[in-house]
């Protein structure tokens, strides 16, 4: 297998008259953790959802593991996407939603129970497999989600914002337990977020976003220490 999980080249993606994506080029490296950061409306979830295969690009290719899957569909792709509020099925259990995704890939009942408590323990959530998501906090869901995402064993997972509904103070505590997840793990992560704190703390790398262009690429102390442009260095410089 390539050792880039995915490549993006030249991704071009417009809205009717809108330019979203300009000629994006990425590559994120197996087992690392990669954020898209950017200002709202830069363009960060329409490239996430390009590469999970949700949104077709009008130029431009997407690999993933070395295989062009451009035109391949979500399903077929060994990619998993997390959204802001990761939704779950609310008339099942915990156990059942993480199970969910494997029942549905006819994987056996004993490997099933198996994978779901060994990616409950990983998110700190065994105590929960029996409870209804409606009597989980938001967090707890939130990590709930990011289980069912995880425990297919994709190369790589895909989080829209997985924080941003959190209060602060869970969003700092869970920022170091999805980092210590990916690490756990050793999928490739990359996570859209408009917040340069969170993205300077948890990846190995980052590509800053502005209107649809991706300025730069590196980790936090290169894109702090040698920003390229304005744009870099203040959007780095801000505290939030
Ligand atoms: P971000 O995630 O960085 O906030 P998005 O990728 O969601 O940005 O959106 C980038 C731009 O594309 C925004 O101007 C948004 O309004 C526009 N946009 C996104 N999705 C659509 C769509 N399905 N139809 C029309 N415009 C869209
Ligand atoms: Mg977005």
């Amino acid at each position: 297998m390539s050792d880039h999980a995915i490549a993006v080249r030249s991704l071009s993606k417009s809205f009717g008259r809108k330019d979203v994506l300009n000629d994006i080029e990425l590559t994120v490296r197996a087992g690392e953790f990669f954020s898209l950061l950017g200002p709202s409306g830069c363009g960060k979830s329409t490239a996430l959802r390009i590469i999970a295969g949700l949104e077709r690009p009008d130029r431009g290719r997407v690999l993933l593991g070395g295989a062009d899957v451009t035109d391949t569909p979500p399903h077929r792709r060994p990619t998993n996407l997390v959204f802001q509020q990761g939704a779950l099925f609310p008339h099942m259990t915990v156990f059942d939603n993480v199970a969910y995704g494997l029942r549905a890939r006819r994987t056996g009942r004993a490997e099933i129970t198996r994978r779901v408590a060994e990616i409950l323990d990983v998110v700190g959530m065994s105590e929960f497999a029996g409870r209804a998501p409606s009597t989980l906090s938001g967090g707890q869901r939130q990590r709930i989600a990011i289980a069912r995402a995880l425990v297919g064993r994709p190369d790589v997972l895909l989080l829209d914002e997985p924080l941003s509904a959190l209060d602060l103070g869970l969003q700092l505590r869970m920022r170091r337990e999805l980092r210590s997840l990916q690490r756990q793990t050793g999928t490739a992560f990359v996570c859209v977020t408009h917040n340069q704190s969170e993205a300077m703390e948890v990846s190995d790398r980052i590509a800053v976003m502005n209107d649809g262009r991706v300025e730069q690429i590196g980790t936090a102390e290169e894109l702090y220490r040698a920003p390229v442009s304005r744009f870099v260095a203040g959007f780095i410089g801000e505290n939030n």
